[in-house]
């Protein structure tokens, strides 16, 4: 008999090989070579797949090279416990659970296949891949330690969805992506590219038909995750996500180099405790979020999330515009902070537009009282005075044109159509006659009758507010 004891106590009761004290799945990789040269290999995964037919599930303390599971179907969990695998090939087929504990896999690769829950705690792996699977549960990887993990068109499929899931936590715990606890991380990616499975194709001889597709599940929980900190990895994007659907949650991460959020469709985006010592960028994203959320959480993600170095959204998409608001104001303390006003500037007008389109919402939605009534008018204000004249101080082209415009054109034009200017000899006396008023020089030489009174005195406050306005712009712009 095997001497190997497994953790209840039994001892194994399979043959030993010739020469060993173990069986061919017990045998340690260095004794079996020893004893088998190249040919352990194959002894090893004859034995598993001779295991696989008879009908067992249940490995613990295996050693073996390379496990090819291809279109097969398996109706019970498929466990490995205390083992060691150099690589774990799933592809093409229907699994009930997967479930790795306490081992150690090389490679784990799950390629085209129907999984119902992926487990995986307690692993030391160099790289988890799973791609283009569907899952009913959850993909769950947990205390372990993985350098690469990557998760690319998988969608999660569940059965069925009862009532009493649907209105219960039951529903909403699965369809989860949760990577935590993990450590020595190098990369973590949704929807990046993927070259190894067409070299996997040509290697098995089995044509996968990857399609690609956005990674959807209700939530993508990535918590307590330890990245590699070595200088060679630093400044590298060390969260991917692209193609994403679904409910984003970050907790108790520091990353040290940049994160990046692309193409994704990200609900509740939330952040607690997140430091990330390089860029955050977020592209071509649509974020939600609702009323409720964004009272719990929102006003949070302020102080939750830290980032070093630059926040840049582009071309995002917010469905709340208190989501746009708070998100766009921590970009601007990001370049505030690096000095680079232009940039912040930028993304203050943001904020400033989301702000407003706050308020309007916000008085579009309730009932019609006097407050919210002056809030509107104060939006109004708001717009005509700070965002027309000037984008909220960060445009000083901006008065200079537009003053331009109406004194050199629109006010002339108004004093000849009124005909409201005495006494004048050529158009351009109605030119002279508006530059002398937006100055509020006043020579008197040409003066004002009737309604030209009410547009002269109009055009006095205009030129002096401008004036006053473009002194502040540039100002703030350039004085600094
Ligand atoms: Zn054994």
């Amino acid at each position: 008999m095997c001497e190997y004891v497994y953790s209840s106590g039994k001892k194994c009761r399979r043959k030993p090989l010739k020469g060993s004290k173990y069986c061919s799945l017990h045998i340690p990789f260095e004794e079996g070579e020893l004893l088998y040269g190249e040919k352990i290999k194959e002894i090893k995964r004859r034995a598993f797949e001779r295991s696989l037919e008879r009908g067992v599930r249940h490995f613990e303390g295996v050693q073996l090279y390379d496990i090819v599971i291809i279109e097969k179907e398996l109706k019970e969990a498929l466990i490995f416990r205390n083992s060691k695998i150099k690589r774990l090939v799933i592809g093409k087929s229907k699994l009930k659970n997967l479930t790795l504990i306490n081992s150690e896999v090389d490679s784990l690769i799950i390629v085209e296949s129907t999984i119902d829950l992926l487990y995986v705690t307690g692993v030391n792996s160099y790289g988890i891949s799973v791609c283009s699977v569907d899952f009913k549960s959850s993909i769950l990887i947990r205390n372990s330690s993985v350098k690469y993990v990557m998760i690319n068109s998988t969608e999660f499929r569940p059965e069925e969805v009862t009532a009493e899931e649907e209105f219960g936590e039951a529903g909403r715990m699965a369809g989860r992506i949760e990577i935590s606890n993990l450590e020595g991380v190098r990369r973590i990616a949704i929807n990046s590219k993927y070259p190894l499975i067409e070299r996997l194709s040509k290697e098995l001889g089995v044509e996968f038909n990857v399609v690609k597709r956005p990674v959807r599940a209700h939530t993508l929980y990535l918590g307590g995750i330890k990245f590699d900190e070595s200088p060679r990895f630093k400044r590298q994007v060390r969260i991917y996500v692209n193609r994403f659907s679904g409910q984003l949650l970050v907790e108790n991460v520091s990353v040290p180099g940049h994160v990046e959020i692309v193409n994704s469709k990200v609900r509740y985006p939330e952040f607690v405790h997140v430091t990330i010592y390089n860029n955050i960028v977020l592209r071509n994203s649509k974020l939600y979020s609702d009323e409720n959320w964004n009272l719990a959480y929102l006003p949070n993600l302020l102080a939750e999330l830290e980032v070093y170095g630059f926040i840049v959204i582009e071309n995002c998409h917010f469905n709340n515009p208190y989501l746009a608001e708070v998100f766009y104001r921590i970009a601007r303390t990001t370049w505030e902070k690096s000095g680079d006003k232009e940039k912040a500037d930028e993304y203050y007008y943001l904020e400033m537009l989301a702000r407003r389109k706050r308020v309007l919402q916000y008085y579009r939605k309730g009932p019609k009282t006097l407050r919210r009534t002056f809030r509107l008018l104060e939006v109004l204000f708001e717009f005509f005075f700070a965002d027309l004249t000037c984008k909220y101080g960060t445009d000083w082209k901006r008065p200079v044109f537009l003053w331009l415009a109406l004194v050199i054109f629109g006010f002339p034009v108004l004093y000849a159509l009124t005909s409201s200017v005495t006494p004048v000899n050529s158009g351009f006396d109605y030119i002279y006659f508006s530059i002398v008023t937006a100055t509020t020089l006043g020579y008197g030489d040409l003066h004002p009758v009737g309604l030209g009174k009410v547009i002269a005195s109009v055009e006095a406050i205009f030129g002096m507010f401008m004036w006053a306005v473009f002194l502040t712009v540039f100002a703030r712009k350039y004085m600094r």
